[in-house]
Parts: structure tokens; C-alpha cells; sequence
């Protein structure tokens, strides 16, 4: 069990940077989830972790100890990766007792690690076969138990369940959590799935471009996103974001849509901006209701495409002629259909408005 802590670390290949002063506190025991699109570094800042790529400034400590010195294989890590790495001539229980032969554990105690991790990972019965004659998943969970036979400090992943279909992915989130709870270590987890992050979580840190965007427990960046870019990330569907003008009127702060619409925002407290600033508002597709006849504070619409999920509907619907369309989230089975106009009332109590460099601006 370990700590890790990154001091201001940054990674260079040639004129990409990477990785840009980057400072992060990980305790003890805490699963931490890097998460953030494709390129934004995110698995650069793992592999810095694992020694397994140099860093171009800063420190990182594990343990309290810093690591520039320390190879990969002395920091007390395991690592798990996307492509499950196992080796195809062995069978479960070779691959998974494998690094602590080469350590040159006894046979018993190898024998001993092996299946316990194969009785916490419900591998009981394949322990014999070889990596082609194991679905995805079961491959990686034996990538997984060949981590965790190691008993590392910290158990790293690098988008361990890309390869697998949704199903699968689901049951393994699952079965990642629990063994977390099980193993009572540190664990930092790389995906660009907001739902992982969502899930697994206990703190959320985002990468943009290299940089923190914002870190903190799921929930907490869900409802108070710094910015645009965490506030469009985090959330399936994604936020609605629609340009808008705020101005001031007797009655509180009133948004000016881009068709001319207004609406009045009552905010818990008002927000301090200039007059006429242009703003996006950002409100989440659960958060906007529908009704079939105009009202105070409801904005006309008219339906594009309407998704049936099953367990929820997804209306996609345009504002004039906007050209951007709002979705909006609607339990059970919809009767409404394209072509419908229809009137968006927006629950002014969870809207979030962002001002021109995409700050949230806080009420
Ligand atoms: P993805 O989700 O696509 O895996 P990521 O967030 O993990 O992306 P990284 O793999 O960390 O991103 O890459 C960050 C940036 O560094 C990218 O612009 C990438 O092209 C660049 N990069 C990564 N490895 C190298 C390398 N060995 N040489 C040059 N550039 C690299």
C-alpha cells in the first residue's frame, strides 16, 4: 500500500508536450480515475508512474520516496493493460505465477498466491487453458490476477477494458470496484469512458491538453464543473450548451437566446456580469422539461429525430434555426414525434452559464 504524489511533472517528445506541470496528491488507498480524450495525456501520466517512460521535469514520489532513480520493477506497482499482454504458450496459472518465478519465489508460495488470486477473481476453472482458449473477459481478469499475485503497493491500468463490448465492460467495472474494496489498495485507473470514471472513482481528476482541467469526487464535478470542457466531458447525454445574452432585468438575470427568446434565469444568487455579455448556457438534457402549450419562462421548439430507449426517450430539437440541437432526456416511452413543436421549459435551478473563455461563472 503506497502513496503517490507527482510534484509539477511534466513530459516532453520533442515539440509535443505532453504532460504539463501537473501536481497531484493520490492517498493511500484511494482509486483515483485519470480521464480525458484521446491525446490529452493521460497515459503518458501513468506510464511516468511506472517508470516506464522518463519524465522531462518534476518528481515523482511513491511511497514518499522518490522515484527518478528507482527503476519500473523496484517501485512496487503492477500495471494492467488494454491489450491483456498474457503470454499465448502458457496456461492461467503459468502467466499468473510467472513474474514471481522469475523472482525466484518458492514453488509453494507462488502456488499458494497464484490461487488465491484465482479464488478473488472466480478463475477456478480455466486454470489450465491457455490465453486462446479464453474470452476477453476472462483474459483479463487473468491480466489482473497476474497483478495482483505481486501484491504491488499501487496497481495502475491503462484502459483495461477497451477491448471488451459493453456487456462485458459493465460486469468488469464491477468486478474492478469490488476488488478494490477487497485489496484495500491504491489504484490509479486511465480511461476516456466518463462512465468508468463515474463509477469507479473516488476522485475524478481531468486531463485536457496535458493539464488538470479540474479533480475532485464524481458527483462533485457532475454538479459543480469548473468549466465547459469538464461540464460537456462528464454526463451521457452530454450537456446542452447554447450561446446566449445575459442582461439584467427587474426580476433577476434574463437570457436572451439566440432567436430572440428570453428567459428568465433565477439563480440562487445573482451573478456578477456586465450588461449584454455574451454567455453559453449549459443545462444537462434531464433538466429540461416539455410542454405542449407556451408558457412563462418556456422556450418554443421544434423536434428533429426522437430515440426510443426503452427505459428513456431522447428528443433532439431545434431552437429556430439554430443549428445546434438540444437533447432532451425523458423517462419511460415518448408520444411525441418529429415535426412536433414543442415547448422546453428549463429548470433555471440547474442551469450553469459560462462566460467567453468557457469559466463557469458562479452565482
Ligand atoms: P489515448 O486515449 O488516445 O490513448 P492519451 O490521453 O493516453 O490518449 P497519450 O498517449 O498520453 O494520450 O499521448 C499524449 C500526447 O503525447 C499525444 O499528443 C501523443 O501523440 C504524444 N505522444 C505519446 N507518446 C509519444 C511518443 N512516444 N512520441 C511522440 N509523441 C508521443
Amino acid at each position: 500500500m503506497a502513496s503517490v504524489e507527482l510534484q509539477k511533472v511534466g513530459k516532453s517528445f520533442g515539440k509535443v508536450e505532453a504532460v504539463r506541470d501537473v501536481s497531484l496528491v493520490i492517498q493511500d488507498r484511494e482509486f483515483v480515475v485519470f480521464v480525458g480524450p484521446s491525446g490529452c495525456g493521460k497515459s503518458t501520466l501513468l506510464r511516468m508512474i511506472a517508470g516506464l517512460e522518463e519524465i522531462s521535469t518534476g518528481e515523482v514520489l511513491i511511497g514518499g520516496q522518490p522515484m527518478s532513480r528507482v527503476a519500473a520493477a523496484d517501485r512496487g506497482i503492477a500495471m494492467v493493460f488494454q491489450s491483456y499482454a498474457l503470454y499465448p504458450h502458457m496456461t492461467v496459472r503459468e502467466n499468473m505465477g510467472f513474474a514471481l518465478k522469475m523472482l525466484g519465489t518458492p514453488k509453494a508460495e507462488v502456488d499458494r498466491k497464484v490461487l488465491e488470486a484465482v479464488s478473488i477473481l472466480q478463475l477456478e476453472d480455466l486454470l489450465d487453458r491457455r490465453p486462446k482458449e479464453l474470452s476477453g473477459g476472462q483474459r483479463q481478469r487473468v491480466a489482473i490476477g497476474r497483478a495482483i499475485v505481486r501484491a504491488p503497493g499501487v496497481f495502475l491500468f491503462d484502459e483495461p477494458l477497451s477491448n471488451l463490448d459493453a456487456g462485458l465492460r459493465a460486469q468488469m467495472r464491477v468486478e474492478i470496484a469490488r476488488l478494490h474494496k477487497q485489496l484495500e489498495t491504491t489504484m490509479i485507473y486511465v480511461t476516456h469512458d466518463q462512465v468508468e470514471a463515474m463509477t469507479l472513482a473516488d476522485r475524478i481528476v481531468i486531463l485536457n491538453k496535458g493539464r488538470i482541467e479540474q479533480q475532485g469526487p464524481p458527483l462533485e464535478l457532475y454538479e459543480e464543473p469548473a468549466n465547459q470542457f469538464v461540464a460537456g466531458f462528464l454526463g451521457q447525454p452530454r450537456m446542452n450548451f447554447i450561446s446566449c445574452v445575459a442582461r439584467r432585468s427587474a426580476a433577476g438575470t434574463e437570457l436572451v437566446l439566440p432567436n430572440d427568446e428570453t428567459l428568465l434565469l433565477t439563480m440562487r444568487d445573482e451573478p456578477a456580469l456586465p450588461l449584454a455579455a455574451p454567455v453559453t448556457l449549459g443545462i444537462r438534457p434531464d433538466s429540461i422539461g416539455v410542454v405542449e402549450e407556451a408558457a412563462g419562462n418556456t422556450v418554443p421548439a421544434r423536434i428533429v429525430v426522437v430515440e426510443q430507449l426503452g427505459n428513456s426517450s431522447l428528443l433532439y430539437a431545434r431552437i429556430n434555426d439554430n443549428p445546434d440541437l438540444v437533447t432532451i432526456e425523458q423517462p419511460g416511452k415518448s408520444v411525441l414525434k418529429a415535426d412536433h413543436t414543442i415547448h422546453l421549459r428549463l429548470d433555471p435551478g440547474r442551469a450553469h452559464l459560462f462566460d467567453k473563455n468557457g469559466d463557469r461563472i458562479r452565482a
